[in-house]
Parts: structure tokens; sequence; C-alpha cells
């Protein structure tokens, strides 16, 4: 295990999402977003690091769109 590695994975819904940017807005240091608004992880991967910023992301998405998933259940 990488020694920055929370073992969480940041996962974004995109038939939750809405678009509107706050979680790239609040934390652009993690998620970017595409042409049309929509958010991009930039690394999924989230370490000891960031995972306060993962969780402030999470918290600020109104479409509960953003989930951090354990490493070993993640879609990714
Ligand atoms: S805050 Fe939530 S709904 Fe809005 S763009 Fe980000 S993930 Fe999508």
């Amino acid at each position: 295990m990488p020694v920055d590695d929370a073992g969480f994975t940041l996962e974004v819904d995109r038939k939750a999402c809405a678009g509107h940017g706050m979680c790239y807005g609040t934390r652009p240091e993690l998620i970017d977003c595409d042409d049309e608004g929509y958010p991009v992880i930039t690394d999924p991967n989230i370490g000891l690091s960031t995972i306060d910023s993962a969780r402030d992301a999470v918290a600020v998405c109104p479409e509960r769109a953003l989930e951090l998933v354990p490493r070993s259940t993640s879609h990714a």
C-alpha cells in the first residue's frame, strides 16, 4: 500500500450529478470539470493528505452524487 493511501476512492454518480459545480468550486485541487460542467475526479485514489478535502467535496454536494468508497468495494 502506498504511503499516502487512505484506502478510499472518490467516485461520482453521473446519473445523480446535476453538474452545477459546487464540488469543483470548493475543492478544485481534487475535482476538475469537463466541457459540459460535469466533475472529473483528478485522482480518485484518496490519500491521507487529501481525505479531508475529499470529505469536504462529498459534504458540499446537494445531490449526494459524490461518494468515498472503500477501495475494496470500489467500482472504479
Ligand atoms: S456538487 Fe454534486 S451535483 Fe454538483 S457538479 Fe459536483 S458532484 Fe455534481
